[in-house]
């Protein structure tokens, strides 16, 4: 599955939140499956929908869609000069999809920052220079031999293209510039690379309470790192909040001025970065969300429940939420003529309530 990496300077808070992230009780006992690895953290994405599919259809339990998080340690200013950036922070780094930093901006004279004081926009900065040395080093490496294969392959295209890639993306880093945020260079063609810093990024800000409801503040940082998102939270009342049952938790955001705790944003803010979708299955038993690519055919979301639905895939009856809870129920929707059959070669859409029909 596609996961989020978290990376930030030491004594950010990194830890306390990815603490918060895995102390999940509640999800850990539905996804009894899920292989749970020490830096794996799983964090469900609030979904509205779900309640009310529960209530149509009598479920007993909701299954919202996970965001996998993962705690990347290990990177501090110069990491990747001297003796750089370690082999495992690679590894772990690379196979993220996306990057999440953790940005301290509270003050407290008991926790020293690595860098003297707390400057969120230095912080900031510094990774993004880490990140940018360590894929100008992969680049200073891979171009001979590109160069090398073009010149062998003069007729073949793909290889010129690819150098010529290389070329374009060693120029935006030089120039102090991530991938990512680079308008006009094709990174597709520079996959075999793993670069870095072609990934999405997410600003996790992490505050203390009483600056949380600081909207001036807020909109600074905000102004820091756009067009990226940011989201706002203290990692120790998030670790708190991990620790108490629903009614305690939405009492104690509540009493903070906060509609949903910042774990919940950073779950539904990951979600889309990564590119993903949801679509519902409902029934006595459960009521759930399914990840799915934007853009994935039926059988592709059949896929995502088992191998089997996909490869014995009939058909699919598809239903908007919108369209079912306007009608109150199946057989009402389907009287109103709003549940469809689709075959295999339909886009699903997010929110699309389905049953899919299989052979097995
Ligand atoms: P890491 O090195 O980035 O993993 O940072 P830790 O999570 O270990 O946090 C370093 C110290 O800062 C710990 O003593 C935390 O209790 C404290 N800390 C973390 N988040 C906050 C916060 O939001 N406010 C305050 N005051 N302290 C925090």
């Amino acid at each position: 599955s596609l996961s989020i990496g978290i990376v930030g300077l030491p004594n950010v808070g990194k830890s306390t939140l990815f603490n918060a992230l895995t102390k999940n009780d509640a999800l850990a006992a539905n996804y009894p499956f899920a292989t749970i690895e020490p830096n794996v953290g799983v964090v469900g994405v609030p979904d509205a929908r779900l309640g009310r599919l529960a209530e149509i259809f009598g479920s007993a339990k909701i299954l919202p869609a996970t965001v996998d998080f993962v705690d990347i340690a290990g990177i501090v200013r110069g990491a990747s000069t001297g003796e750089g950036l370690g082999n495992k922070f690679l590894a772990n780094i690379r196979e993220s999809d996306a990057i999440c930093q953790v940005i301290r901006v509270f003050d407290d004279p008991d926790v020293t920052h690595v860098d003297g004081g707390v400057e969120p926009s230095r912080d900031i900065e510094t990774i993004n220079t880490e990140l940018i040395l360590a894929d100008l080093q992969t680049l200073e490496k891979a171009v001979p031999r590109l160069e090398k294969d073009a010149k062998r392959n003069a007729k073949d295209k793909a290889s010129q293209e690819i150098l010529q890639a290389a070329r374009e993306a060693q120029e935006i880093l030089d120039g102090g510039t991530s991938l990512y945020a680079a308008e006009g260079v094709d990174t597709s063609r520079l996959r075999e690379l793993s670069l870095l810093t072609v990934k999405p990024f997410i600003y996790v800000f992490n505050l203390d309470t009483d600056e949380l409801a600081d909207e001036a503040l807020r909109a600074k940082l905000q102004d820091l790192v756009a067009p990226a998102e940011a989201i706002f939270l203290d990692a120790k009342i998030e670790a708190e909040l991990a620790e108490l049952d629903e009614d305690e938790a939405q009492e104690l955001l509540e009493s903070m001025g906060q509609a949903e705790s910042g774990l919940a944003q950073l779950a539904r803010v990951g979600f889309d970065t990564l590119g993903l979708q949801t679509y519902l299955t409902a029934g006595p038993k459960e009521a759930r969300a399914w990840t799915i690519r934007k853009g994935a055919t039926a059988p592709e979301a059949a896929g995502v429940i088992h191998t089997d639905f996909q490869r014995g895939f009939i058909k699919a009856e598809v239903v908007s939420f919108d369209d079912l809870t306007e009608a109150g129920d199946m057989q009402a929707a389907r009287a109103a003529g709003k549940v469809r059959i689709e075959g295999k070669d339909y886009v699903m859409a997010d929110g699309d309530v389905v049953e899919f029909r299989f052979n097995v």
